[in-house]
């Protein structure tokens, strides 16, 4: 019996074992949800197609209309997640990813405006608000007569985000909340912010703590800055976000007093298969986009989709889009049938999808040509939209940092002893990094080596068994790999980020490759094997791929020139810029 508040796929990799039962069956959205979401996504194309001009005409102009701000709110769409109890439709994450994903195929900005206010903007209410808060916001938040928007960020504090300096100090039973948020998407057009704050640690002399508190903008001292100019998803609202002197009442705390870091994670964690859904919409509209085109474009005689290379890159994209909504699907399914850890899982597939539609994006631009490049067309457009979701969110470097890490961690904390000496070590990567003591060392690597009890796939169908025996294999050796990593660098492992980042990308390979694969488990099982034969066929080439991927990041693991790489920089470092000409 799985244990849902602990249980992780991907973690319980790095101990050599596959926990096929929380992968299989592929999930699906539940049946209550499934009408209403097949009518909220008919009315989401009802009020997106066919606007592609507009959408246009804002992102030149760097915003979108209050208008149509207004239009969001009678689609009600800013009620996506909210309980039916508060006025909203009362989505699970997998329903909400998907709604995310129909916006995304329309416009970037406009599902950044949605997913900032339901994916992190009010998602602390929901998560942490006492039933009192939540009668006081969330119907406001449901109708979109509030938009909200999430305020961590600070011009010293963006991936380290404990280092905030906004304050908030006790005056009474008040609080007074000061200091000034950057980069806050939807800043300049909402009235409720979750704000993260620091706030002194009870009696004297404690090292401050973080705080999340609700702020309106309609308290005395809330003001923003002007609309960022940026490089893509430019009709979305972007400021600084200021507070001056702001009184809260002490029923303006999210979460309880000093839970603020922890709140915070939470929420990015589980807000991120919304921007994975957006992705997902994303690839969704390039593949509608680069296959019409390239079978349009004659050159050479033939239609330019005749050519391997154009072929190459569209069944790539495919094979892509695919792997992202298995993975971000899987996600959203594990968190809307309960499992409490998933924020490992929840990162990768941030990471799978974020940069799969990043390739996608170049690759459709490359298939348009020269006219990809020309503003009439929509492809430049999409790149610029597609860059910021590696970056926002948690950066991705920072994400596989999170994903290896808190993977050795759990093949560590095994033992009980190796389970203090780490607990505090890896478990807020973010927020900074301890030791490991020899002794658990020691046992951490001879237990990691030595949890070699095979577990493998036995649901799977047998067309995918040559697929499933690599991935057993495969997840044998990131053990191990594991294993050594912990036995060669001892408590230093936190910063050898070039092993760590390896480890990562083997673990996003390893997992999407396991949701894909449930998936199309799913597909055989439903329509056969003839009927699932492109499936099939895509499951082929990912895990081909991922085979190849694996296998090079597992070598390296040993065998590698970063000390070389280093030596490069640290020159690069030292003069400031390159150091060679031909002349
Ligand atoms: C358009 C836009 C919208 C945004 N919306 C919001 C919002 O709504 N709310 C909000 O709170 N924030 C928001 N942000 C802020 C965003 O979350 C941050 O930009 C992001 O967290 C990264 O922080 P930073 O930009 O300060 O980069 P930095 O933290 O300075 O990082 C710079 C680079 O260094 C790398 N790096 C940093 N530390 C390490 C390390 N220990 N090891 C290895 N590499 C490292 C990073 O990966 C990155 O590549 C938004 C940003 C943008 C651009």
């Amino acid at each position: 019996m799985i244990d849902k508040s602990e249980a992780s796929f991907v973690q319980s990799l790095c101990m050599g074992q596959i926990l096929e039962e929380l992968i299989v069956p592929f999930p699906e959205v539940r049946k209550a949800e499934k009408e209403t979401l097949e009518q909220v996504l008919a009315a989401v194309d009802q009020l997106l197609a066919g606007r592609e001009k507009e959408f246009r005409e804002w992102d030149v102009k760097g915003e979108m209309p209050a208008a149509f701000l207004e239009e969001l709110r009678s689609f009600g769409l800013f009620g996506l997640i909210v309980p039916e109890e508060f006025g909203g439709m009362g989505f699970g994450t997998m329903a909400y990813s998907r709604v995310l994903q129909q916006i995304a195929r329309h416009d970037g900005s406009v599902a950044l405006t949605v997913g900032a206010h339901s994916s992190i903007g009010m998602r602390g209410l929901l998560l942490f608000g006492t039933d009192e808060q939540k009668r006081r916001w969330l119907p406001k938040l449901a109708t979109g007569e509030m938009i909200a928007a999430f305020c961590l960020t600070e011009p010293g504090a963006g991936s380290d985000a404990a280092a905030v300096r906004t304050t908030a100090v006790r005056d009474g039973n008040d609080w007074i909340l000061n200091g000034e948020k950057l980069w806050i998407t939807n800043g300049g057009i909402a009235q409720f912010y979750t704000v993260f704050a620091k706030t002194p640690a009870p009696g004297d002399g404690g090292k401050a703590q973080m705080t999340a508190f609700v702020v309106t903008s309609d308290l005395p001292g809330v003001s923003h800055g002007p609309h960022e100019d940026k490089m893509g998803i430019r009709a979305s609202n972007t400021t600084t976000v200021r507070f001056e002197d702001v009184r809260l009442s002490g029923d303006h705390v999210l979460g309880g007093v000093g839970k603020g870091f922890k709140a915070a994670m939470k929420i990015l964690n589980s807000g991120r298969t919304g921007l994975g859904g957006g992705c997902v919409g994303g690839m969704k509209a390039l593949l509608g986009l680069s296959t019409k085109q390239a079978k349009e474009r004659k050159q050479f005689g033939r239609p330019i989709s005749d050519f391997g290379l154009i072929k190459q890159k569209v069944g790539q994209m495919t094979v892509d889009a695919y792997a992202a909504e298995s993975v971000v699907t899987m996600v959203s399914g594990l968190i809307d049938q309960g499992y409490q850890d998933y924020a490992v899982e929840a990162a990768i597939s941030k990471v799978f999808a974020t940069e799969a539609l990043w390739r996608g994006a170049d690759e459709a631009l490359q298939i348009a040509g020269g006219n990809g490049y020309m503003r009439e067309y929509p492809y430049e457009k999409v790149v610029r939209d597609a860059r910021i979701n590696r970056i926002f969110e948690g950066t991705n470097d920072i994400l596989r940092l999170f994903i290896a890490l808190s993977a050795v961690n759990r093949a560590a904390a095994q033992l009980k002893d190796v389970a203090s000496s780490m607990k505090g070590v890896l478990h807020d990567p973010i927020k900074g990094f301890g030791v490991l003591s020899d002794y658990a060392l020691k046992q951490a690597s001879i237990r990691t080596g030595l949890v070699g009890e095979k577990r493998g796939f036995t649901l799977l169908h047998p067309a995918l068994k040559s697929h499933a025996e690599q991935f057993e294999e495969q997840s044998r050796e990131v053990a191990w790999a594991a294993d050594r990593l912990l036995r060669r660098h001892g408590k230093a492992i936190v910063d050898k980020q070039f092993a760590l980042r390896r480890l990562a990308d083997i673990l996003v390979d390893l997992f999407v490759l396991a949701a894909t694969l449930s998936r199309v488990h799913a597909a055989v099982e439903a329509k056969g094997e003839a009927g699932a034969a492109q499936e099939l066929e895509i499951v082929r080439v990912l895990s081909r791929d991922v085979r190849s991927r694996v296998r090079g990041n597992l070598r390296r693991i040993d065998v590698n020139e970063d000390e070389t790489v280093k030596s490069v920089a640290d020159a690069a470092f030292e003069r400031e810029g390159f150091g060679w000409d031909v002349l």
